[in-house]
């Protein structure tokens, strides 16, 4: 990892991912059919799993898993760097999911992450990248948990806001934005949605315990699961299946201040263009209040 000195952003340079393979074209499209290294009956085609959903007795690396995660063959950073499959069939997202099989899934994401930071990492990422202009390689969808030696710049951004809100105001920033959100909130209940009013990206989307919690680690997973499922139905319909991003920020291993930890679902929509990448700063042509109506429009059902 490498700090530049003019600015102090951080890069990983990792000339081995270069050698990945894809099997989605320029379009987002299935390419060339290739066999599906995430596919049940495959698993040979993995750095063996290191962890897994699957009926007791069944071998690791043999087929009949729920779900499998397994170690990143082009890891950004070796050792930290997870592949989390959560469906052996081609083409299941996570809202696919039902309910009970998605809880179990997020159960698996708590212990990959506390495995993790219990292996001295001092952050842990998890991330889903869908769709090839949002990054992702692979068609067969996955989750990708990357682990850091450091606190990751966005979340260190995040924990300073906190201390500071908590030092001016008292209280949480993250509560407060909750209670705020009025027309831009799209779920209510346990865990709550809601379209940020500063956007950085059209129809973005936050999740979050309603109840103050810090730690993904302690995530009442059954909660979260018809909410995430909800709300990725919803982002779905409501941006015709445009690629997106999704990201999970939790407290850091060594937690001073406060926290409240969130899911961040960030279609892709547009690029990033020169004014984004040369000054930071968003430029967001849908109106949040927008967004969250069309989005608690296209909301399925509890
Ligand atoms: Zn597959
Ligand atoms: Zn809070
Ligand atoms: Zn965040």
């Amino acid at each position: 990892m490498r700090r530049n000195p003019v600015n102090g952003k951080l890069t990983i340079i990792a000339p081995g991912r270069a050698a990945r393979p894809t099997d989605l074209d320029a379009h987002g499209a299935g390419g060339a059919p290739a066999p599906c290294p995430f596919c049940a009956g495959n698993e040979s085609q993995t750095p063996p799993e290191v962890d897994a959903l699957r009926p007791s007795g069944s071998a690791p690396d043999s087929p009949r898993w729920r779900a499998r995660v397994v170690p990143n063959k082009y890891p950004a950073l070796p050792g930290m760097h997870e592949v989390i499959v959560h469906s052996p069939e081609h083409g299941v997202e996570l809202e696919d999911l039902g309910d009970e099989a998605l809880t179990e899934v997020l159960e698996l994401w708590k212990r990959r992450i506390a495995a993790q930071l219990a292996g001295g990492a001092a952050a842990a990422t998890l991330i889903v990248n869908r769709g090839r202009q949002a990054g992702a390689s692979l068609e067969h969808p996955h989750e990708q948990l990357f682990a850091t030696p450091v606190v990751p710049p966005l979340l260190l951004d995040e924990l300073l806001e906190f201390d500071r809100f908590a030092n001016r105001y008292g209280g949480c920033v993250l509560c407060a934005e909750m209670e705020s959100a009025g027309e831009r909130a799209v779920i209510e209940g346990p865990v709550r949605a809601w379209v940020p009013a500063a956007s950085r990206f059209p129809g973005e989307l936050w999740i979050a315990p309603g109840e103050h919690a810090a730690d993904f680690r302690e995530a009442d997973v059954a909660q979260l699961a018809p909410a995430l499922r909800r709300a990725l139905v919803a982002t779905r319909i409501a941006t015709a299946g445009a690629p997106l991003n999704l990201w999970l920020h939790t407290a850091p291993a060594d937690l001073r201040g406060a926290y409240h930890w969130h899911i961040e679902v960030a279609p892709r929509v547009s690029g990033l263009a020169g004014f984004e990448l040369g000054a930071e700063i968003a430029l967001v042509s849908l109106d949040p209040e927008e967004a969250a109506r069309a989005l608690r429009e296209a909301l399925p059902d509890g």
